[in-house]
């Protein structure tokens, strides 16, 4: 990747608090070690020790002398955020119950699926876009996950299967960015955690199969070529601005035509120029399932490398809306097929352990209105926009320190 994301918050050299060395890119890993006058090969040795090793004691970190293992206990850390509870569903998914600081919880989910397995990352806590259907975006905003608690989600359930070390079984092949909140208005902490996931040094894991999936923040997708070459994931859920203004509010701010156009510079800025943009779309009965709003979406993407990826919605307490019948979701999908599409159907999986696509809910605590969350979240999304603006080379070197 030719640039590298600014490094954020916190001046190590004004602040008592120890760095996280966690969550910390390749680059931030190196900048650290140079301030302290050591080398960039230590960032790959503790790089290593942390994502390929599994270690997180630096007394263990044997290739590393006494005297710096010794500097490091001092001014740095490897802090994990905390496990409350690990639920084993009957079909072999895992759901991961995780404590971050301040006292909210997230969740993070394995889905097996024969030689595969696929976690599904969460980004934040909570999430301001409050899609009609998720019962994430119905909790509100807390705050965004740091990088360490990002990619903490990955090496505790690698620790959990016993990844960790050399020529163990990988057991995590790929990873979504599919869980509670919205990735891109955590920008920088999830482009770092994305490529710490597929770092030589770390977990390893393909780009192809490495995914990023967005309601649409279009500034910040257009912001991602060059940082980063994951796939793209777009949940689009309506194959018209209309209803997608009702389901997905941020359609109202970035429209479906602008959101289209902006994936597919993203896909064409890649290297190989085989890949497809996965489009996500939440099958809700009598709302979005028709065999018209079948035919429109075919005419909407009929011009667009994509794959489409149906996923019938799952049902919670806070709305109205039912999972779409059987018979409609065959006759949605024969329709996208028919005309030439790609189309599969997501499986319902960790029915039992509450793990299904939309029911991540953690625990956050915010009461605000919908009116004001709209409000919140275009002030959120404005304030991002002129953050990435910014000339990354301008931002002076800090680090996270949680
Ligand atoms: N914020 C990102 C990623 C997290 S949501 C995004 O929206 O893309 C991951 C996927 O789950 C999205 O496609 C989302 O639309 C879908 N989803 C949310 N709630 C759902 C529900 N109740 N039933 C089925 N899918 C749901
Ligand atoms: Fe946020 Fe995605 Fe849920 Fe929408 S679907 S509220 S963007 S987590």
């Amino acid at each position: 990747m030719s640039e590298t994301t600014p490094v954020q918050q916190q001046d190590v050299s004004a602040a008592p608090a120890k760095v996280n060395l966690m969550g910390l890119s390749e680059e931030k890993m190196i900048a650290f070690f140079a301030s302290l006058g050591e080398k960039s090969f230590r960032a790959s040795q503790v790089l290593k020790w942390i994502h390929q090793m599994g270690v997180i004691d630096f007394d263990a970190m044997t290739n590393i002398s006494k005297a710096l293992r010794s500097r490091l206990q001092d001014v740095a850390e490897i802090r994990l955020p905390e496990v409350i509870e690990q639920l084993d569903s009957s079909d072999g998914t895992r759901k991961f119950l995780i404590r971050v600081d301040g006292g909210s919880a997230i969740e993070t989910v394995f889905i097996p699926d024969g030689e595969r397995g696929t976690l599904c990352v969460s980004s934040q806590i909570g999430c301001s876009l409050d899609c009609s259907f998720c019962a994430t975006g119905k909790q509100g905003f807390n705050r965004d996950l740091t990088a360490a608690e990002i990619i903490g989600q990955v090496w505790i359930a690698a620790k959990s299967f016993g990844q960790f070390g050399e020529r163990r079984p990988r057991i995590i092949t790929n990873v979504v960015m599919m869980g509670m909140g919205e990735p891109l208005l955590n920008f920088y902490n999830v482009v770092d955690s994305m490529n710490l996931m597929m770092h030589d040094n770390c977990y390893c894991i393909s780009k192809r199969r490495v995914t990023l999936s967005t309601s649409g923040v279009v500034p910040a997708l257009d912001k991602l070529a060059g940082l980063t070459d994951v796939c793209l994931a777009i949940s689009l859920h309506a194959p018209n601005d209309e209803l997608r203004n009702e389901l997905v509010p941020i359609n109202k701010k970035y429209p479906i035509a602008v959101l289209l156009a902006s994936a597919q510079r993203y896909i064409a800025s890649l290297p190989d120029n085989h890949r497809k943009i996965t489009i996500e779309y939440t099958l809700i009965r009598e709302l979005n399932d028709r065999p018209h709003h079948a035919h429109e979406l075919a005419e909407l993407l009929r011009d667009i490398p994509v794959k489409i990826n149906l996923i019938p919605f799952n049902p919670f307490s806070l709305v109205n809306y039912q999972r779409v019948s059987n018979n409609a979701l065959r006759n949605f999908q024969e329709i996208l097929t028919k005309e030439g599409f790609i189309a599969t159907v997501r499986t319902t999986r960790g029915d039992d352990i509450d793990a299904a696509c939309g029911q991540l809910a953690g625990s956050v605590n915010d009461r605000t209105r919908r009116s004001e969350r709209y409000r919140a979240m275009s002030a959120q999304v404005d304030a991002l926009e002129a953050d990435l603006t910014k000339n990354a080379a301008e931002e002076p070197i800090r680090f996270i320190a949680t």
